[in-house]
C-alpha cells in the first residue's frame, strides 16, 4: 500500500532545527527587543503545524506546480502520497471565507493561499503575491514565500505589511 510516488513530507532533523536561534543566530541582533517575539514562540507548537516532527515542503511545491489542474486529480494524487491529509488544506481554502493571499507555515515559511474555482480547478487566492510582498516578522530567520527568499529587509515592526494594492483583506 506504499504509495509509488515519493511521499510529499519528509521527515524533520529537529535538533538541527532546535539549535538555529541558540547557536546559529546573530547574537548582535538578540538585544533588539523588536525580535524578541521570535524567541518566545516555542517551537513544539508552531501553529500545530509541525506536529510529529514532519515537514509538508514537498506537498507546497506540489499544490503550487499544480495550479490550474483538476482539484480532484490533484487532491487525489496528494492524498496517496501524505500520511494524513489535512496539511493539504493549510493552503487550499474548502470555502470561500477561509480563503486568504497567504499562509504562515511554522515561523517564517509563507506560502500562497489556494482555493478550487466553480470549474474545479485549483486556483492561487492572489496571484500577484511574491518574495516581495511581505517584509520579515524577525532578523534571525530566513524568511520565504513559496520557498524563495524574501527581497524586502527586516523593518523592525512586527507587523505583517498585506500586499500593496492588491485590495485582499
Ligand atoms: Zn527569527
Amino acid at each position: 500500500m506504499f504509495p509509488r510516488k515519493a511521499p510529499l513530507y519528509r521527515k524533520v532533523n529537529t535538533t538541527a532545527h532546535g539549535v538555529h536561534h541558540a547557536k546559529g543566530g546573530n547574537y548582535r541582533d538578540q538585544r533588539n527587543s523588536k525580535a524578541r517575539g521570535c524567541y518566545e514562540q516555542p517551537r513544539e507548537t508552531m501553529h500545530g503545524r509541525r506536529r510529529r516532527g514532519l515537514d509538508y515542503t514537498p506537498l507546497f511545491k506540489f499544490l503550487l506546480a499544480n495550479v490550474g489542474r483538476k482539484w480532484n486529480e490533484v487532491h487525489a494524487e496528494a492524498v496517496s502520497r501524505l500520511d494524513r491529509p489535512d496539511p493539504i488544506f493549510w493552503l487550499v481554502a474548502l470555502h470561500e471565507h477561509q480563503r486568504r493571499p497567504y499562509v504562515l507555515i511554522g515561523e517564517s515559511s509563507y506560502f500562497s493561499g489556494m482555493y478550487v474555482d466553480a470549474d474545479g480547478l485549483l486556483q492561487l487566492v492572489d496571484p500577484s503575491m511574491g518574495p516581495s510582498s511581505l517584509v520579515p516578522l524577525c532578523r534571525c530567520c530566513t524568511h520565504t514565500f513559496n520557498g524563495l527568499p524574501f527581497t524586502r529587509p527586516f523593518t523592525g515592526l512586527r507587523a505583517t505589511v498585506e500586499p500593496g494594492g492588491s485590495g485582499a483583506a
